[in-house]
């Protein structure tokens, strides 16, 4: 089984509040924007009109990624609260 069959096992139990806090008001002056191309679950884009991040936490996949990238701090992260958040099935 290759890797993206196995993401497609994934379960999330969502939580109706983000565990992860993306500061717009930082990434807006940020050039680089690593986030869009280090998140394994594309949770991160881009709305060229304004700049802006539009991040979605619902299919994270909880790999802390987005705050070991981000140079400029602007990645509030935590888990998701106990019973929350993803569940791997098959590793
Ligand atoms: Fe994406 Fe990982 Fe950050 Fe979740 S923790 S948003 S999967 S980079």
């Amino acid at each position: 089984m290759n890797v993206a069959n196995k993401l497609a096992t994934t379960i999330f139990n969502v939580d109706r509040e983000a565990h992860i806090i993306v500061k717009n008001e930082i990434c807006v002056k940020c050039e680089v924007k690593p986030c869009l191309t280090a998140c394994p679950a594309e949770n991160f884009t881009l709305d060229d009109a304004s700049n802006a991040l539009i991040f979605s936490y619902e299919g994270c996949l909880e790999c802390g990624t987005c705050k070991m990238v981000c140079s400029l701090h602007a990645v509030e992260w935590s888990y998701p609260k106990q019973g929350n958040g993803v569940l791997y099935r098959f590793g």
